[in-house]
């Protein structure tokens, strides 16, 4: 399942990669190319616009003005998604992430990062590193309260 967002919903389609689903988003793209670039790669449009949801030959989510969470909960719920290999991608670049040494990160993250974390990914594309810290709890916890309220928990 692959996905486009409309210049709208850069949020939802941060969260979309967050949860491992690989998400186009540009900020200025416009309708045609769009709803191009959604036919040409299979990919689902989401977008704010009733007109563009209507294109014929794309597949496309009509997005409430809602909070993000509803957001999510709507694509989850509509596509009848389930949670799967959460944090595996670059909210940033959409990039899928690598897994890497923990001795590969010394130095390039925070000293108590390095001490308290085993675990760290790589992405390719922009070279950040992640790891599973508070931030991390704290998308999870809105991840559990979206699934929980879609009953796709896992
Ligand atoms: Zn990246």
């Amino acid at each position: 399942m692959k996905f486009i967002a409309d210049s709208m919903l850069g949020t939802l389609a941060k969260w979309l990669r967050i949860l491992g689903y690989d998400t186009l988003y540009f900020p200025n793209m416009d309708d045609d190319e769009l709803a191009y670039r959604a036919m040409a790669e299979d990919r689902i449009l989401l977008t704010r616009d009733q007109e563009l949801a209507r294109r014929r030959g794309v597949r496309a989510i009509l997005i409430k003005n809602a909070p993000l969470e509803d957001q999510l909960l709507q694509v989850f719920q509509e596509l009848k998604l389930e949670r799967q290999n959460c944090f595996s991608r670059c909210p940033i670049c959409n990039e899928p992430l690598k897994p890497v040494e923990k001795e590969s990160v010394r130095g390039k993250v925070p000293p108590y990062v390095f001490q308290t974390q085993e675990q760290f990914s790589l992405c390719p594309g922009c070279h950040r590193i992640y790891w599973k810290g508070t931030h991390w709890q704290k998308m999870k916890e809105l991840l559990d309260k979206v699934l929980s309220k879609g009953g796709h928990d896992v």
